[in-house]
């Protein structure tokens, strides 16, 4: 009896703790989570502490958001003030275990806007930090790590191409969007972005610039202007009134909606979407 009790309590103690077989992963926001993901595979466990369908540059950390990075391996964010809550953060939480990533400082990145994950090319750079901190945290799935990042890699690479060539077909440059976050984009593939809003989608709009952008609307006779999922189409609604365009979405993925995550939708298949859009705007050929 005495025996089968010690054996009882020995596999017990071997019994893996399944948490700590993989590497902890926590991101910020939704396109680090997709590019994650995507490297990681099922060899990470990752969380996402802003829900996918939550606007970013508003949203703060609850306790049981903190709690999360207590017990991570890895806390990657995209830094330049996208999260200004991170920093605290990381500062006020012990452990010693965790490796912390601004995407943005990593990567090299220059200038104040924080929409990286917008222009592909800074995409590429982005997939390159992930593949080499996974495989420097987890180096017994290097193998693996490093095809997913060759294999996702290309995907980004025939994404950049395909808006390249899609864009040099378009007959107009400038397109008009909700708040500050294609000039990465539109200074990448050769256009120029006219935003309604400052660089998150929270900021009043100056009247003064409103009655500038109907005034270059007009003067350039734009037909469409852009709206985004995740924030209230009131301010382009009314400019489309205003002007007699037609409004379109041009998400800068910031998160995904609840309809979206279910249809299976990522980053991906939501650029391709906005290159549709961009295509009718901006009057492809
Ligand atoms: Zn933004």
């Amino acid at each position: 009896m005495k025996a089968v009790i010690i054996s009882l309590v020995l596999s017990l103690l071997v019994i893996p703790s399944f948490a700590k077989d993989k590497p902890n992963v926590v991101v910020s926001f939704y396109p680090l989570y997709d590019f994650t993901k995507n490297i990681g595979g099922e060899r990470i466990d990752i969380t996402t502490l802003i829900p996918f369908s939550v606007e970013p540059h508003d949203w703060e950390p609850t306790p049981k958001d903190i709690s999360k990075i207590l017990n991570a391996d890895l806390f990657i964010y995209n830094g330049a003030g996208l999260e200004p809550w991170a920093e605290r953060l990381i500062r006020n939480v012990k452990n010693k275990r965790l490796t912390v990533i601004d995407m943005y400082k990593s990567i090299g990145a220059k200038g104040e806007d924080p929409h990286i994950w917008l222009d592909p090319v800074l995409v590429k750079a982005q997939l390159k930090v992930i593949k080499d901190i996974l495989v420097r945290l987890d180096p017994k799935n290097k193998s693996y790590y490093e095809s997913n990042y060759e294999r996702y890699l290309r995907k980004i690479e025939e994404l950049d191409r395909e808006i390249k060539d899609t864009l040099s077909r378009c007959k107009k440059k400038m397109f008009v969007t909700s708040h500050n976050a294609f000039s990465r984009f539109a200074k990448r593939y050769g256009l120029k972005q006219i935003p309604m809003t400052g660089i998150t989608p929270e900021a009043e709009p100056n009247p003064r610039d409103l009655v500038e952008i109907v005034k270059i609307i007009k003067g350039n006779k734009i037909e469409y202007i852009f709206t985004e999922p995740l924030i209230s189409p009131k301010l382009a609604e009314s400019i489309s009134r205003e002007t007699g365009t037609k409004v379109l979405v041009l998400d800068p993925i910031e998160g995904l909606s609840e309809s979206e995550i279910k249809a299976g939708k990522d980053y991906l298949s939501k650029m391709r979407e906005n290159l549709k859009n961009l295509k009718l705007a901006l009057s492809y050929e």
